[in-house]
Order: structure tokens, then C-alpha cells, then sequence
């Protein structure tokens, strides 16, 4: 079984520094006949609707987003610096050939692709694991002969997994899972570097399944693995290309709406490949949530509002992992931070972390921001809105835009101002006016951008995800939705280590022992918290 593990023979090639690294995937190797990988399966109600219907540009947002649920939502972040809006033709109807002479491709303008090159470099710099990989695999080719669709965003972080996949092995057609979220100058450098990339920023409905469809639809080349990030490009293929599913070997997930619709199909016995949920690992929750948010949440206030956050008054409502983190970046700042909460347990914390614990409805009338980080629905009332001061910020930082009821103030004595690209002045009869961000949706997602290291712990996973889902032997996985096991998600941590020049103590044999611990681990049971 050991020597069957290709993923085994390509870690433990010499090029591999760390001599446990052979016992660590063997490890993996052998879980895989037991247990330890996970099956997890959630119900959801309305899978019907899910896989049945076809998005419209506006119903994707339920559908396509790992963290906003939307193709809609955009990470507004990394600039576009040579866009120009004047070249109002499609994409579709120019012809366009690399510098090798390929038109396999449909971007908006190629010759960005020097500016792309830059950022794809930058995001190199803050993407260490990937990096790693690379060097790894040099001889080895763990995706030799994988033939992988993906449909993700299209940055400068997505160029930097891709093109870690190509040095592994693997032949990579991609399509952007989000309409407004590519980066052209990007999408133009990986199209000259060779990689067939159909997307542009400002994709109409129709052009973002056509690019779908390019990817698939290719006489001569026929996927064999998916990376897909909200499902759509998985729905596409079941719906227009079931039998491609005979040779897929399986299906990589990041996204929670895209997890979700697998776990439907797994209930109903339609998934006819393995699948792996990235999108649960410990590693992609923590620093998803907790780091991300905590990196974030200055990053969106600040270009939106240019404020300072020194003595402002805050109420956060949920402290749970995005609560948290988004408490401790303002209470750094010098901000008074209040924290709402209905778990007890959160509460304490948030009370031992320093933070006053308090109802919504005590604080209103003073705070500067108003946060929502809840997952929860009306948190944020049309009665707390008309009892808010003057000028008072309000902003979202969970899962969807349900948690302030924006609906609510679309009533005819209220005038929305819009003041800057995501910034709305919602004014009452007196002259009161509220700052709405986003209009309620995730800020960080609409307004700042997203840590490159952050990204990075998610394309490790997706790449391991991958090649171990591509290696693995006939039977190991079978028709159903898998998460990666502890050991994966401490060998990604293990991977960006480096970085930190931060040096792991390892056990000794005697506490090994006492701990009753394998010593290159796993070192938690899967219940431990973190
Ligand atoms: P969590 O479950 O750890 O925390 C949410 C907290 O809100 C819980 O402690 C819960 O008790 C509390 N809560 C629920 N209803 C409340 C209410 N009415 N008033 C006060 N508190 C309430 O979840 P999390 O990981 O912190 O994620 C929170 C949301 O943020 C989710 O929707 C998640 O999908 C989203 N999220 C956003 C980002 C981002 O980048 N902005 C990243 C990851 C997750």
C-alpha cells in the first residue's frame, strides 16, 4: 500500500528536506483504509432549486462565493492598473494570439500580460508553500497526466497555484467563478505564459458560461479532475456533460455554497466521483476567519471612510472566530470596542479578552460603528438604524447581507446618497445620516483586499487536495464527500512555517510516548478546538 502511494514516493523524493516527511504521508496513506478521512454529511433543504436552475447574474449570489455566496461580490482589492474602459469590445469578438501564437484563450486585452507577470511575482513573495511545492516537485511530477478544470477568481494568487499545478504536471484550463472579480492583467499573463484562461473582469451572465464551456468543451482534451470554487462549473458539467464524470477522477471544493451542493448530491446519491471539502479544513477556517478578518476589517473601513480609529466607540455584534478577530485589530487601534453575543460561552470570552459585554440597544445611540459578524439574520433592525448618531458607520462582516436589514431603509422619507463606489449616505428627514458600507454586504470581500498568506493556506490545501485525490488508488475514495485529514492540515501549517523563521520543537521519543502520540503526528484529535 506504501509503495502503491505515489503522493508517499514524490514527498519523500530527496529533494524533500524533512526526513519525516516519508512517515507523515505514509501515515496519510495508511489512514486512508481506516477512517480518519472524514465523511461529513449535512442536510439541506431546497436541493432542487441548488442543481437545478440556472443562475441568473443576480441568483448567483446565493450560489458561487466560498465566503459572500455570490459571483457578484468581488474582492474590489488588487488594482487594475492598465484597464482601460474606454475598449468597451468583448472579449469574445477579438482575436488575440499570444506571443507563441496560441488563441486558446479568451482575455480581455493580452498584451497586459507584463503588468500581470508583476502581480503574479508579488503574490509569489507572501505564498511560500506553493513556492515549496515547486521546488519539491522538481523531477517529480505528482499531476503528470492530470487534466484539471478550474473555475475560480482569477488573481494574482489563483496564477501562482496555477502555475504551481503546471510545474507538478498537470494541464490547467480556467474560468473565473465570479463575473467582477478577475484581474485582466492577470488572466492576460497566464494566457502568454500558455495557460488557456477564459475570463475578464465584467463578464455578462451569458459570457461567464460561455467561458465555462470553453474550458470544457475541447475537442482533444478532456478534464479529468475539477477545482471548482461555488459549484457552478461542477453544475455545468453534470448538466451538459454527464459522461465526462466516467473519467474524472474527482472533485475539489473550496467554496461553503459549492460543499454544500455536493453534500446534496452525495444525500442523493448523484455524486458519481470522490470529493474533497477544502472549505472545512482547520487551517482554511482559522485563518479564513479569525487572521483574515483581523487583517481585514481596518483595511475595509479605511478606504472607504478614511477614518481613524483611535478613541471611536465600536459594538461588535458576535464574537465567534471573525468577531473575534475584528475585536482585537480595532481594540490595537485604540478603539473602545463593545461586543454583543448570545452564547454565554463567546460572551465570557469576549469579557475575558477585555471587551464590555452589552445589548445592542444600550450602546446605539453612542458608537461610532456598528459590525455584524454573526452569520445571523436582523441583527441589525430598522429601529437600531433610527436611533443611531449622526455619522455612525455600519458594516458587515459575516456570511451574507442579511444581518443588517437594508431592505428596511428603502422607505420614501429616507434618501440613499451614493458617495463613493461602495459607500452610501443613507439620510432621514432631519438631516441624519448613517454610512452604509457595501450595503450591508461582506466588507472586507466588497472593499479590501485579502492577505496573500491567507489565500495561500486555501491553494496549498486545494493543491494537495488535488494531488491526492488524482494518485489515489482505485477504492480508496469512494462517491462521496471527504475532508482532509488533520495530517494535511498540519502539513500545510508545517509548509508556511518557514516564513515565520519559526523553529518546531519536536517531541522526544519518552513524550511521544507519555502523550501516546505518533511524533510526526497527528498531535490533536479531530475534536480539539484550537
Ligand atoms: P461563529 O459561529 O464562530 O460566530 C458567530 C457568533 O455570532 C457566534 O458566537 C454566535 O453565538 C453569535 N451570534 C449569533 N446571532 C447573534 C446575535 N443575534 N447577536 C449577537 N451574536 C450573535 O462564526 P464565524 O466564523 O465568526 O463567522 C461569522 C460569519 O462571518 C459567518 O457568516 C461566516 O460565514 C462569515 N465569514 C466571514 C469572513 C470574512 O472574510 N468576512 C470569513 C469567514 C467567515
Amino acid at each position: 500500500m506504501y509503495f502503491l502511494c505515489f503522493f508517499c514516493l514524490f514527498v519523500s523524493g530527496r529533494k524533500w528536506s524533512r526526513q519525516f516527511l516519508l512517515s507523515f504521508w505514509c501515515t496519510v496513506c495508511s489512514a486512508h483504509q481506516g477512517t480518519i478521512f472524514l465523511s461529513l454529511k449535512i442536510q439541506f433543504a431546497d436541493q432542487k432549486q441548488e442543481f437545478n436552475k440556472r443562475p441568473t447574474k443576480i441568483g448567483r449570489r446565493s450560489l458561487s462565493r466560498s465566503i459572500s455566496q455570490s459571483s457578484t461580490d468581488s474582492y474590489s482589492s488588487a488594482a487594475s492598473y492598465t484597464d482601460s474602459s474606454d475598449d468597451e469590445t468583448s472579449p469574445r469578438d477579438k482575436q488575440q494570439k499570444n506571443s507563441k501564437g496560441s488563441s486558446d484563450f479568451c482575455v480581455k486585452n493580452i498584451k497586459q500580460a507584463e503588468f500581470g507577470r508583476r502581480e503574479i511575482e508579488i503574490a509569489e513573495q507572501e505564498m511560500p508553500a506553493l513556492m515549496a511545492l515547486r521546488k519539491r516537485a522538481q523531477g517529480e511530477k505528482p499531476l503528470a497526466g492530470a487534466k484539471i478544470v478550474g473555475c475560480t477568481h482569477i488573481t494574482a494568487q489563483t496564477a501562482v497555484l496555477m502555475e504551481t499545478l503546471g510545474a507538478l504536471g498537470a494541464q490547467c484550463r480556467w474560468a473565473a467563478c465570479n463575473i467582477y472579480s478577475t484581474l485582466n492583467e492577470v488572466a492576460a499573463a497566464l494566457a502568454e505564459s500558455g495557460f488557456p484562461v477564459f475570463a475578464w473582469k465584467g463578464e455578462s451572465e451569458d459570457d461567464f458560461w460561455w467561458c465555462i464551456d470553453r474550458c470544457v468543451n475541447v475537442e482533444g482534451w478532456q478534464p479529468n479532475m475539477i477545482l471548482d470554487d461555488g459549484g457552478d462549473l461542477t453544475h455545468w458539467i453534470y448538466k451538459k456533460y454527464p459522461n465526462m464524470f466516467k473519467k474524472i477522477k474527482g472533485i475539489v471544493e473550496e467554496s461553503v455554497t459549492g460543499v454544500h451542493r455536493l453534500y446534496q448530491l452525495s444525500k442523493a446519491g448523484k455524486l458519481c466521483v470522490p470529493a474533497m471539502n477544502v472549505n472545512d479544513s482547520v487551517t482554511k477556517q482559522k485563518f479564513d476567519n479569525l487572521y483574515c478578518c483581523r487583517e481585514s476589517i481596518l483595511d475595509g473601513l479605511k478606504r472607504t471612510t478614511d477614518m481613524m480609529f483611535g478613541g471611536k466607540q465600536v459594538v461588535v455584534c458576535g464574537y465567534g472566530e471573525v468577531g473575534k478577530g475584528c475585536c482585537a485589530a480595532l481594540k490595537a487601534m485604540g478603539s473602545i470596542v463593545y461586543v454583543t453575543e448570545i452564547d454565554p460561552i463567546c460572551a465570557l470570552q469576549a469579557c475575558m479578552d477585555g471587551f464590555r459585554l452589552v445589548k445592542l440597544n444600550e450602546v446605539i445611540r453612542q458608537v461610532d460603528i456598528v459590525i455584524t459578524c454573526t452569520g445571523n439574520k436582523n441583527v441589525v433592525t430598522r429601529e437600531h438604524l433610527d436611533r443611531m448618531k449622526n455619522s455612525c458607520i455600519v458594516c458587515n462582516m459575516g456570511h451574507s447581507n442579511t444581518e443588517i436589514d437594508v431592505a428596511s431603509l428603502r422607505t420614501p422619507e429616507l434618501t440613499w446618497e451614493r458617495v463613493r463606489s461602495q459607500v452610501d449616505h443613507v439620510i432621514w428627514p432631519d438631516g441624519k445620516r448613517i454610512v452604509l458600507l457595501a450595503e450591508g454586504r461582506l466588507l472586507n470581500l466588497s472593499c479590501s483586499t485579502m492577505p496573500t498568506f491567507v489565500l495561500s493556506i486555501t491553494a496549498t490545501t486545494q493543491a494537495l487536495a488535488l494531488i491526492e485525490l488524482y494518485n489515489a488508488p482505485e477504492g480508496r475514495y469512494k462517491q462521496d464527500v471527504y475532508l482532509l485529514p488533520k495530517k494535511m492540515d498540519e502539513y500545510v501549517a508545517s509548509l508556511h512555517l518557514p516564513t515565520f523563521d519559526a523553529h518546531l520543537t519536536e517531541l522526544t521519543d519518552e513524550q511521544a510516548k507519555y502523550l501516546g502520540l505518533n511524533k510526526n503526528g497527528p498531535f490533536k484529535p479531530n475534536y480539539y478546538r484550537y
